[in-house]
């Protein structure tokens, strides 16, 4: 462990991460960035084509674009190490970060650890991510026009994934288990009263089909247990997403949720010198872009935070 802390500590490595180490390496902050191991490069490492960062009029493939990012953020001199946090103390004004083998102190840290989506645990369902398998509608609908579309879940966010969706599909089942969606009433409205949107009751996705893009869903009756094939070319699983933020319990104030509370619109959180931003924080437009946006305004937060301590 060295004696003298550093400026910044960034943890994460996704949009919102190196988009703070860029920031904070310009501002001659020399931030630390602990990547991750497996995970380095965070969402954007598991899907092909991202179309909708702006800057890209062709669009990039979501690991191209990650190792952009990264080199950009190294270019200015970011240290980039690809280890995992297990343990952080950010009370006292020196805090402490430890990975697995060192232990790292820092004047401020920005917190960038994004958000996971649950998964339905099905084989294929890995492979196939970003070839026909999705979590985010806002990302992908567009690569669905007029085609069969599936979304499984139940509650408000599978419905307006579905009930979006319709623009570009011919057709859009939404898959639920029960006999009844956990949605709130008016969003079960809309979900009713749109043409192309039909709701398969009491079914559950048993196998996700295809070799190298989705081809069909194998369906199975929750009441029944028969199974039949469904014919999709898209799959959309809106079954919920979690923060990762199971180092920060007893540290930051976290939501109900566990998603990160800063004052809005700033990145503070209720401890002085550590910043949240990117999918750890928004559980609400969770984009590469914004999260890129909040990763800004956390290394201006911290780069001000700094500057007022010399
Ligand atoms: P992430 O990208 O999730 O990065 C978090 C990082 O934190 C990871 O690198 C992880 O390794 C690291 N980390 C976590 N825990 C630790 C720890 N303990 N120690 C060290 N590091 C840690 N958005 C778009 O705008 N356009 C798209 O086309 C698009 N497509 C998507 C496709 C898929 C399949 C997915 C899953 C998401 C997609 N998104 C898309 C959403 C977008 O990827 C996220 O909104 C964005 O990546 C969030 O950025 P982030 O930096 O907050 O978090």
């Amino acid at each position: 462990m060295s004696d003298t802390p550093r400026n910044v500590i960034v943890i994460g490595s996704g949009p919102a991460g190196y988009t703070a180490a860029l920031y904070t390496a310009r501002a001659s902050l020399e931030p630390l960035v602990l990547e991750g191991s497996v995970t380095a490069g965070g969402a954007l490492m598991n899907t092909t084509e991202v179309e909708n960062f702006p800057g890209f009029r062709d669009g990039i493939m979501g690991p191209a674009l990650m190792d952009e990012m990264r080199a950009q953020a190294e270019r200015f001199g970011a240290e980039l190490v690809a280890d995992d946090v297990v343990e952080v103390d950010l009370s006292g004004d020196v805090k402490v970060v430890r990975t697995a083998t060192e232990t790292y102190t820092a004047r401020s840290v920005i917190l960038a650890t994004g958000s996971g989506y649950r998964k339905l645990g099905l084989p294929r369902e890995e492979e196939l991510s970003g070839r026909g398998v999705s979590w985010c509608a806002t990302c992908d609908g567009f690569f669905f026009r007029d085609q069969a579309i599936a979304v499984v879940g139940g509650g408000d966010s599978a419905i307006e994934e579905a009930t979006f969706l319709t623009r570009f599909g011919t057709k859009v089942y939404l898959i639920h288990r029960r006999d009844e969606l956990r949605a709130s009433k008016i969003m079960q409205e809309r979900a009713f009263a749109d043409p192309k949107l039909e709701i398969v009751w009491n079914a559950e996705v048993a196998e996700i089909n295809g070799d190298d893009r989705l081809e069909s869903v194998t369906l199975r009756d929750t009441v029944t247990g028969d199974t039949r094939p469904l014919e999709v070319t898209g799959l959309f699983i809106a079954i919920g997403h979690d923060p990762r933020s199971e180092l920060l319990p007893g540290q930051v104030d976290l939501d109900e949720n566990g998603y990160v509370l800063v004052d809005h619109p700033s990145t503070k959180t209720n401890l002085p010198g550590v910043f949240a931003c990117g999918d750890l924080v928004d559980h609400h437009y969770r984009q590469a872009i914004t999260a890129a946006g909040t990763g800004c305004a956390a290394a201006l937060d911290a780069e001000r935070f700094v500057a007022a301590l010399d």
